[in-house]
């Protein structure tokens, strides 16, 4: 339903085909009642409970087995103000913190600038039993970097390819990894802004770079396009229509739930005799 099928990796994908504000694959009003914001939120509380027992079994297999090694990696990207913080606030927040590796990933720093644009995202990955979410990502190396010309379009260009790479071999690995963009419209980045700036508890989270990111909407745009066209063979890219906050956590909670699903995860068995260590205890008194 969300999840980007693309025709060719050459053809980008149209993303003005996903409407910002729709809320697609909700169920109506025989379901939700005459509230689906109240209602969506009931469901992200429970579908969270959910995903904090299924993150539970892949941290306990990953305790005992780590040799079958199973982790989850969230990729998030979005244009600024898009909700990636809030995504995770509101969905990874339901799982416990121990088994969360969250990293959020800003411009370079200069050693990082040192190395190959791979080299502080394969450092960040999530240990085996772990669920990551990364908050910006690879992705900002044919993102921001093309859209701003940080480097020639001979040093992005070839990024497609190796990303492909990566994540395949990441995959191969035994981590599921769903990349998901959030998807805003213009119109609500505008009025996002101009909250952040109206409320002293929000001015913090104002960049001023960001209106130029926004004076370069279409660009990014564009850009998006073609990494998801071009990076869909290894993980699913999904886009996710992102004007209503309610929504865009429903969604992205029923997706993780898919992704737990899949690995079909069961609490590990012990590998010592329970019934002999009861009588351990036993004794003991
Ligand atoms: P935020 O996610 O709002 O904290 O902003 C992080 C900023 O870092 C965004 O403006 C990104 O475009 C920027 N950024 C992230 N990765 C890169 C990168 N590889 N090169 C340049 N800028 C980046
Ligand atoms: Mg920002």
């Amino acid at each position: 339903m969300l999840r980007v099928e693309s025709e060719s990796p050459d053809v980008p994908v149209d993303l003005t085909a996903v409407d910002p504000g729709s809320t697609p694959g909700l169920p109506g009003r025989k379901v939700t009642g005459s509230d689906p914001k109240l209602w969506a939120r009931g469901e992200v509380e429970r579908i969270g409970a959910e995903l904090a027992t299924q993150q539970e079994m892949l941290f306990a297999r990953g305790t005992i087995e780590p040799e079958l090694g199973r982790s989850v990696l969230l990729v998030l990207q979005a244009m600024d103000c898009g909700g990636k913080d809030g995504a995770v606030k509101r969905v990874a927040g339901a799982m416990n913190p121990l088994g969360l590796h969250i990293r959020a990933f800003g411009p370079p720093t200069e050693e990082e600038r040192r190395h190959d644009f791979l080299w502080r995202i394969r450092k960040s990955l999530p240990p085996v039993g772990y669920v990551g979410v990364f908050n910006r990502s690879h992705y900002e190396d044919v993102l921001v970097v093309r859209v701003n010309g940080l480097a020639p379009e001979s040093v992005w260009r070839p990024r497609y390819k190796k990303i492909n790479d990566f994540e395949r071999k990441l995959v191969d690995s035994g981590t599921a990894v769903v990349k998901v963009m959030l998807h805003i419209s213009r119109d609500e980045q505008r009025e996002r802004l101009v909250r952040r700036l109206d409320d002293p508890t929000k001015q913090w989270k104002f960049n001023p770079d960001d209106l130029d990111s926004r004076a370069s909407w279409d660009d990014y745009q564009a850009a998006y396009a073609e990494a998801l066209a071009r990076c869909a063979d290894a993980a699913p890219w999904y886009v996710l229509p992102a004007d209503r906050k309610w929504y865009r956590d429903w969604a992205l909670s029923h997706l993780l739930r898919e992704t737990f699903a899949d690995l079909k995860l069961t609490y590990p068995k012990p590998d010592y005799d329970v019934a002999a260590q009861r009588r351990r205890l036993e004794a003991d008194g």
